[in-house]
């Protein structure tokens, strides 16, 4: 490298105490570090690539924060002194053009991000608090060093900043995309449905055909010989259209659990006082009921007229469902739905007609997809709505690139198996009932 000389005046003490990667700290100026890029060779134009000189040095302050070793924080101002260089305009085409817009080059740093006023480490903590705390609370407990305002902004660059760094995606076989509710709006979760660890490749904010035609780009879509949807219309015409090559499915869990869903709406219109733990049991496999489940079910049934039907009725599905079963069967369970419940199976039934080639297509291909997989989903789906809707922007970080604070992204995308996305959301669950129980 040419012109590559040492930082004069380094501060080695002070240094140590800033500890951030390719900076020396030089001296101290009104509380403030100030502090030098280790790199003092000569860039080249952004532009042209073409030489440049020195246009003289600059100056800029970043809010730095340290996480002591008992858990306080230790925040300064770093003042980051840097030089701009301007194009001397020398050589190709494109350089005739940086001699007249007078184009300056900065140097890169990777201890914070363009236009930002804090350090990376300063925004990890700021995602790693906002991921169990609201942004008000954050602001708090940074002592108003950011405002709640600030956490927002601080979170959405972040989190696009994790979005835009990850690798080509790796393409599954067999492709899942199911939706769920969240704050009444429905978010999908992109999956690998036929590993066995359940990869979670991507979680959707919005169901949108563009948001799911802009995942299925980062793959190589004709390696995807199946994707796996719920009962969800926009997913399943976007599939077809975007992967014309691939077959689609409909997973026959998700029409079983909009139908338990019914059932449900049903049991508390025509049953509103029996007790919680009663409608868990009236919605539990019967094949699998423990003493003194059945007792209990069969005084209520006798009770309920429609309840004792459309109890029947959806063990019926269960059973058809849970063996090998004629295609027949579906439809004869869709035309047998009991007079009196006709309105509140209305959805399900309806799906039935619309989705119909793709459960038959799920029923084929169900050995080749990994059992069991739409109920950890759903288990995910709860965790996930134990937050409030504060900001859609949490939610990537908090599913997805949580482990990516002070981490770099993989050069290839994988995803994150969704044990281990359960296990942490989890730990976030704890820690924010820990914190609601300090502030009372
Ligand atoms: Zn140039």
């Amino acid at each position: 490298m040419p012109n590559q000389r040492k930082l004069k005046n380094i501060d080695e003490i002070l240094t140590r105490q800033l500890d951030l990667d390719g900076l020396s700290a030089v001296g101290m100026e009104d509380d403030k570090i100030v502090a030098m890029s280790n790199d003092t060779s000569m860039p080249c134009c952004r532009e042209c690539f073409g030489p440049v000189k020195n246009h003289g040095k600059f100056s800029k302050d970043y809010l730095d924060v340290l996480v002591r070793e008992d858990g306080s924080y230790d925040f300064r101002t770093i003042k980051y002194e840097f030089y701009k260089y301007r194009c001397l305009g020398q050589g190709n085409e494109k350089a005739k053009k940086c001699k007249i817009t007078r184009t300056m080059t900065v140097k890169e740093t990777t201890f914070a991000k363009e236009n930002a006023k804090v350090t990376n480490r300063f925004e990890d903590l700021v995602v790693k608090l906002a991921v169990y705390m609201s942004y008000s609370q954050v602001e708090n407990k940074l002592l108003s060093y950011v405002s709640k305002q600030a956490v927002g902004d601080i979170v959405k660059r972040w989190t696009r900043d994790k979005i835009n760094k990850r690798g080509p995606f790796f393409t599954p076989r067999i492709l899942g995309i199911v939706s769920f509710w969240w704050d009444k709006k429905p978010y999908a979760l992109a999956y690998d449905a036929a590993d066995r660890d359940i990869h979670i490749i991507d979680i959707l904010p919005e169901v949108t055909s563009d948001n799911i035609i802009n995942l299925i780009n980062r793959m190589d879509r004709t390696h995807i010989r199946a994707v796996v949807c719920d009962c969800n219309q926009t997913i399943v015409d976007a599939v077809k259209s975007e992967i014309p090559g691939a077959d689609v499915l409909v997973n026959t869990d998700a029409l079983f659990l909009e139908v338990l869903h019914e059932f449900d709406e049903l049991i508390r219109a025509d049953a509103p006082h029996i007790a919680n733990v009663d409608k868990k049991r009236l919605k539990k496999d019967n094949t699998n009921l423990r003493e003194g489940d059945d007792t209990r079910i069969r005084d209520i049934t006798k009770r309920y007229a429609r309840v004792s039907v459309a109890y029947d009725h959806v063990n019926m599905l269960r059973i058809i469902l849970s063996r090998d079963w004629d295609p027949t069967e579906l439809r004869d369970w869709q035309y047998k739905i009991p007079i009196t419940c006709k309105n509140e199976f209305q959805i399900s039934a309806a799906y039935i007609d619309e989705f119909w080639d793709e459960l038959l297509n799920y029923y084929k291909r169900r050995h080749e997809i990994t059992s069991g997989t739409y109920e950890k989903l759903k288990k995910l789906d709860e965790l996930i709505n134990k937050f409030k809707a504060y900001s859609y922007e949490i939610l990537p970080a908090r599913v997805l690139y949580l482990p990516f604070t002070e981490r770099d992204m993989p050069q290839k995308w994988r995803g994150i198996p969704l044990e281990r996305i359960i296990s942490s959301m989890d730990e976030l669950i704890q820690k924010k009932e820990r914190m609601k129980n300090e502030c009372q």
